[in-house]
């Protein structure tokens, strides 16, 4: 009996439920990799996502070599390609992990029963996440909206996890002519501009089982403290491993246990709690699908955002040319290596929106192209949360201040150094906020704003206070939340 396993983003064989589904369902195994980005419009992966895929893809296949199989690679309609598979192996089951992004849920709905109707054994697993978005309800049966509250029922639940062993050998038949190369599928870009990705990241699941084995031995205990200073390797960098499925969140909760602890407690709790934001994320999509590109918070539809301008200080935000340290080392820490630390990008977001004004859903858009772990459901939240009009975002008037931000959390100005290295030489108490630096202090570190660095380009202080004076015009309005 064949069993055909379908990978999206589980692209790993340690503890894959549908994996091991297939191999208990059959003696032999297709492994199946189908490029349709236009099945998950809008939302087709980003450049910087795909030159992740093709790294993830090629470790992968390897692994699977490495077992005596391979992975099919096709591009088509998935259902068209699944049949073609199925046709050439005589396949009697179809196994994937489920995903719950609007786009894909309807999709893998409608090939489930199609495939169902043509007569086979079709069964989807949980993969993801720790919790399916709808295991996780309040006393009235609806979703959770404020994290607190949805984490400890989580917690609750936590200790039921385990996660399953990767085969040893995966069995395998012949393989067709009419597969493609990874290569074919054109995922790397042609102009190379990712060395600097090249040069920050290797995917895959050895990498992703790695890292976090380092990470749980020498950063965890710290992580409490260090996760909001982008200026340490404070955090585990996994956001791009998980996005792709190469470290299961069960796993990654199980070598917790081992190597450190109660998950729920300290030096454990912390990190696991993050993990919890992951999760609410995916809770929060599935139940408002719309907030993709709508705000939950209704109010927030009718927002004053700015007319004036918006192009040019749209494109300086993306350029890292805001004239604001913090600001521009974020986005072009982003530009050079697919990813930003979370405290970074809740400034730059908290600048774009509330400063200039310009919709979150800009924003949203550009971290889609350029994040490497650009995920839907975790990029709707940071954005919706940081604009004000996502589940329990912090009030309104809590405007982040990039200044007071980088003083805090970037105190000697390493981070904004390392990516703003023209401001390198100018003294801890300026390099924050150079316009106000003295002339002749600017040019003893040879900065001359406008030229080697720009002047800012919104007045911080007045933005704020624009930014309180529209949200006054809304915050009067219906707030029920936006539902489908
Ligand atoms: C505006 C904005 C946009 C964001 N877009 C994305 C995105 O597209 N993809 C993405 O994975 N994360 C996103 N985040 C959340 C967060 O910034 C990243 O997950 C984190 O920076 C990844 O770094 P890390 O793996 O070192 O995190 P760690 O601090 O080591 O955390 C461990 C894991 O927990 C999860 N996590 C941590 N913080 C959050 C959070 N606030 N929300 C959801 N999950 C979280 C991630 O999977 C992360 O890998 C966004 C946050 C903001 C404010």
């Amino acid at each position: 009996m064949t069993s055909l396993l379908w990978f999206r983003r589980d692209l790993r064989l340690d503890d894959n439920p549908a994996l091991a589904a297939a191999l208990a369902g059959g003696d032999r195994v297709v492994p199946v990799y189908i490029q349709a980005p236009s099945e998950e419009a809008p939302w087709e992966p980003g450049a910087a996502s795909r030159w992740w895929l093709h790294g993830s893809l090629a470790s992968l296949d390897a692994s699977l070599r490495q077992r005596g199989n391979r992975l099919w690679i096709l591009r088509d309609d998935s259902l068209l390609a699944l049949r073609r598979v199925i046709a050439a192996t005589g396949a009697t089951q179809v196994h994937w992990n489920r995903l719950y992004d609007p786009a894909t849920t309807e999709r893998d709905t409608r090939i489930k029963q199609a495939l169902r109707a043509d007569g086979l054994r079709v069964e989807s697993h949980k993969a993801a996440l720790l919790f399916e978005p709808w295991e996780i309800a309040n006393t009235q049966g609806q979703p959770y909206r404020v994290f607190s509250a949805f984490w400890r029922a989580c917690v609750k639940s936590l200790a039921l996890v385990q996660p399953i062993p990767a085969p040893e050998t995966l069995p395998a038949g012949p393989v067709p002519e009419w597969t493609l190369a990874l290569d074919d599928l054109e995922l790397l870009p042609r102009l190379h501009w990712d060395q600097g990705m090249r040069d920050t990241w290797t995917p895959g699941e050895a990498t992703a089982l790695a890292l976090v084995r380092s990470f749980l031995e020498t950063r965890i205990a710290a992580y409490g403290e260090d996760r909001d200073r982008p200026d340490r390797p404070g955090t585990s960098r996994l956001s791009p491993h998980l996005h792709f499925g190469e470290i299961s969140p069960r796993r990654l909760l199980s070598l917790i246990r081992e190597q450190v602890g109660d998950p729920t407690a300290d030096p454990a709790e912390p990190y696991a709690r993050e993990l919890g934001w992951r999760e609410f994320s995916h809770h929060l999509l599935y139940h408002f699908p719309q907030t993709a590109t709508a705000p939950l918070d209704k109010r927030f539809a009718d927002f004053p955002w700015a007319e004036n301008g918006v192009e040019d200080r749209l494109a300086a935000w993306q350029q890292g040319r805001t004239g604001i340290p913090l600001v521009d080392a974020g986005m072009r820490e982003l530009w050079h290596g697919g990813w930003m630390h979370n405290r970074v990008r809740m400034v730059v977001a908290s600048l774009l929106t509330k400063n200039l004004r310009i919709p979150w859903q800009a924003g949203a858009r550009w971290f889609w192209d350029t994040l490497v772990d650009a995920d839907l459901a975790s990029n709707t939240q940071g954005w919706q949360w940081t604009a004000g009009c996502g589940a329990d975002a912090a009030p309104y008037f809590r405007v982040f201040n990039p200044v007071r931000q980088g003083e805090r959390f970037d105190p000697e100005g390493r981070y904004v150094r390392r990516w703003c290295p023209e401001l390198a030489r100018l003294p801890d108490k300026y390099l924050q906020q150079p316009w106000t630096a003295p002339q002749a202090i600017l040019s003893a570190a040879g900065v001359r704003l406008g030229h080697d660095y720009p002047r800012p380009i919104v007045d911080l202080a007045a933005s704020r206070a624009q930014a309180l004076a529209a949200w006054e015009r809304i915050k009067g309005l219906d707030q029920t939340p936006n539902q489908a």
